[in-house]
C-alpha cells in the first residue's frame, strides 16, 4: 500500500457535485482507499484567457494498491466519467484531477511526471496540503508543504469554503 495525493478540480457547470462524484468514484474503486479530504476552496483560474470561471478544488490523500500508472489510468477514467473533454488547455473543465504526489516517488515519463511539476507554484493546491499535509516532505525540493507555502502570501489568504462536503 502506498499513500498518494489527489489534487481535483472543477470550473463548470455543478462544481461541488463534480468533486463529490470524482471523489466518491475514486475511493469506490478497488485498490482505493480514501484516508482524508482537505475542505473545498475557491480560486481563480491560473493562466488561460481572463473571465474564465472560478474553481473549486480540493486535495485526497487516499492509500492505494494501485502503482502510479494504474492511478493515472483511474483517474483519467474518472475525469472521462465526469464528462471532461478537452477542447483547448485552458478550457473550462467539468472534472481535473492530478496526482501531486505518489509515495515519495520520483517518475519523468512521457504521459506521468510524479511529483506534479508546478504544484509547488500553485496557492490552489499548496493550501489543501497544508491542511492534510503540512509536514510532507516535497521528495525532489526536500521542503516540507509548510516550508513551500512559506514562500506565498497567496496561501495565507485562502481559507477554505467548505471544510465538510
Ligand atoms: P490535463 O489536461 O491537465 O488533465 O492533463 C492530463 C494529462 O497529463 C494526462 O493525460 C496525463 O498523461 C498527464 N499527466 C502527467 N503527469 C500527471 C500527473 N502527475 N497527474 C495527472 N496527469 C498527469
Amino acid at each position: 500500500m502506498n499513500t498518494a495525493y489527489l489534487g481535483l478540480g472543477s470550473n463548470l457547470g455543478n462544481r461541488l457535485a463534480f468533486l463529490r462524484g470524482g471523489r466518491d468514484t475514486l475511493v469506490n474503486q478497488p485498490g482505493i482507499e480514501l484516508i482524508e479530504a482537505s475542505g473545498v476552496y475557491e480560486t481563480e483560474a491560473v493562466g488561460g484567457p481572463e473571465g474564465n470561471p472560478l474553481f473549486l478544488n480540493t486535495v485526497l490523500k487516499i492509500q492505494t494498491s494501485l502503482e502510479a500508472k494504474q492511478l493515472l489510468k483511474a483517474c483519467l477514467a474518472v475525469e472521462n466519467e465526469f464528462g471532461r473533454s478537452r477542447p483547448a488547455i485552458w478550457a473550462p473543465r467539468t472534472l481535473d484531477i492530478d496526482i501531486l504526489f505518489y509515495a515519495d516517488q520520483v517518475i519523468c515519463e512521457k504521459r506521468l511526471t510524479i511529483p506534479h511539476p508546478r504544484l509547488q507554484k500553485r496557492d490552489f493546491v499548496l493550501a489543501p496540503l497544508m491542511e492534510i499535509a503540512p509536514d510532507f516532505k516535497h521528495p525532489l525540493l526536500g521542503q516540507t508543504i509548510t516550508e513551500l507555502a512559506a514562500g506565498s502570501a497567496g496561501v495565507a489568504a485562502l481559507t477554505p469554503l467548505r471544510t465538510i462536503w
